[in-house]
């Protein structure tokens, strides 16, 4: 046997790291246990050549820059984040591109209402009704949160109503050119699902958020971010172990009481936070006779989040050069989102994808003279698993392919200038993280699986959490590392009744 703990950790995503590195902070003892060399999950970046790439992050939500102040930045702030780390404002949230026409959305309220407006005249009064409607939605969720009681008038109005609504509900009652829709959903793929499938309410915290305060960056990828949360839990006499996989965590009738890792060590503990998604937790770690049965019922309703398939670029030119000069562009097939991912639960073929080129946010992504960029588009895990393995590494490099074809329809050239090029698919999203399906975002933001109908912290078993993805608030970074932290507000009141 090898210790006792005050609370352990498994797995060193966001999730696992933030509430690690809160709950050190807060004196306790604490021992995160990743089984990969590398802390940070999706979080995170690998080195090809002399290229760093950033393996995730495309924009960081709701980090107020300006003012340094909000929620998100104070509890990073508070953790000793913001003072190691450099984040980079993006000034542009996104550039959509179809095939008859493109936008930039620039941060500021203002300033992207009146893009959009001018962009689609005819539509001004809807659009505006529209961004009206997620700010107020916005509002109330700030209200919320601040422990406003649901009766007040504002939360009421604009936040009760629409929780069962989907986007396109909401969307369509607004603005009826399919156009302007298109280009108002666009960020629908940062929350996992397609109009008609995503829940309105989350889909307008987060557009108005990116709107509002601008998507951010991380200097030195996101690694950095993942370093600094690993300093400041070392910091505080707590331990980080990686290549340390947990086999099984071990139980005493209906409590938890410590691991096993793949090594063979044995950590006790009464408070086990687990950053690995709850059904590989509780059926392979703990055992499905030993959890309560309705616990895997609840699972059973859940759908896995979508995946992603990532071209990642080293090229030998600066961006600029090579006709690239916003940060994150989305090449659309067509206007009708739907349609789209419905293609995408059952084929390999790419459709539409973002490239974010990392030097338009901050020059030294990657030597100087070259581009770091990234090529993504969303993906199922499904028809991947019918794939053969033997066909797996062809398949993968033949729709890389195919994606770098579509990219130099709009940039000539570009492959010439490829001096590093890595493929990945959800099934390598799988292999690194252990996430069911390769899902960036646990299981998905449809109006029946969100805030309190998302899987709690506390777990089936006394003394068991679950922090990240998976489980309250959901998948992305922003709400990755809230979740940490609501994970060690939830053992924190555990102790405290002790
Ligand atoms: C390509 C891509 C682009 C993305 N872009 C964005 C973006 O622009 N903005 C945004 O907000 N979000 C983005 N996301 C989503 C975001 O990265 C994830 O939602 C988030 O990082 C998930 O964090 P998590 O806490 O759930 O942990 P995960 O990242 O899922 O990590 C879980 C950890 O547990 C470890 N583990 C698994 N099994 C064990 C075990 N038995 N023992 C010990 N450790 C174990 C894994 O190795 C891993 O380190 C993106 C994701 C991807 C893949």
């Amino acid at each position: 046997m090898s210790g006792k703990y005050d609370v352990i950790v498994v797995g060193a995503g966001l999730g696992g790291l933030s509430a690690a590195a809160s709950l050190a902070k807060n004196g306790q003892k604490v021992l995160l246990l990743e089984k990969h060399y590398r802390p940070g999950g999706y979080a995170g970046s690998f080195v090809r050549g002399r290229f760093e790439f950033e393996i995730a992050l495309h924009e960081l939500s709701g980090l107020n820059l300006d003012a340094k102040r909000g929620f998100f930045y104070k509890y990073l702030e508070n953790l000793g984040i913001t003072k190691r780390i450099e984040f980079v404002k993006l000034d542009t949230v996104y550039r959509s591109v179809f095939s008859d026409m493109e936008v930039t959305v620039p941060a500021g309220r203002e300033e992207a209402e009146g893009v959009l407006v001018d962009t689609f005249p005819k539509e001004a009064e809807g659009i505006k009704r529209f961004m009206a409607r997620m700010s107020a939605t916005n509002r109330a969720l700030t209200l919320i949160q601040r422990g406003e009681s649901f009766s007040n008038p504002e939360i009421k109005e604009n936040f009760l109503p629409y929780l069962d609504k989907t986007l396109a509900d909401v969307l369509q009652k607004d603005v009826k050119d399919p156009k302007a829709r298109a280009v108002l959903s666009q960020l629908m793929g940062y929350c996992g699902l397609p109009p008609s499938e995503l829940a309105y309410v989350i889909y307008a915290i987060v557009y108005d958020t990116y709107i509002h305060l601008g998507g951010a960056q991380i200097k030195g990828t996101s690694q950095s971010l993942v370093n600094a949360f690993v300093d400041i839990i070392q910091e505080a006499d707590s331990e980080v172990r990686v290549n340390c996989g947990v086999k099984k965590i071990l139980t005493e009738g209906d409590r938890v009481t410590g691991v096993v890792t793949e090594n063979g060590e044995t950590f006790l503990s009464d408070h086990i936070i687990s950053n690995v998604n709850p059904l590989t937790t509780c059926a392979k770690m703990i055992g499905v006779d030993k959890v309560p049965s309705s616990f895997f019922e609840k699972l059973q309703t859940k759908e896995i989040a979508i995946g992603t398939m990532n071209v990642y670029l080293g090229l030998d030119a600066p961006h600029r050069e090579l006709g690239i000069d916003e940060f994150e562009i989305f090449f659309n097939a067509g206007y009708d989102f739907d349609a789209a991912w419905a293609k995408s639960r059952v084929s390999l073929e790419p459709a539409d994808f973002a490239l974010a080129t990392y030097n338009v946010a901050y020059p030294e992504a990657s030597p100087p003279g070259t581009t770091a960029a990234v090529i993504t588009t969303l993906s199922y895990a499904q028809p991947w698993y019918k794939v053969p393995p033997s066909e797996y590494v062809d398949t993968k490099n033949r729709m890389g392919e195919k994606l770098l074809n579509k990219l130099e329809r709009f940039y000539p050239g570009v492959r010439e200038h490829i001096e590093v090029i890595e493929v990945s698919t959800p099934l390598t999203n799988m292999r690194y993280t252990g996430n069911l399906g390769g899902s960036i975002l646990g299981t998905p933001y449809s109006p029946n699986n969100i805030f309190g109908n998302r899987l709690p912290q506390q777990g089936p078993l006394k003394g068991l959490y679950f922090a990240g993805a998976w489980t309250q608030i959901g998948g992305g970074f922003q709400t990755c590392i809230m979740s940490g932290m609501l994970a060690a507000q939830t053992v924190m009141a555990q102790l405290m009744k002790k």
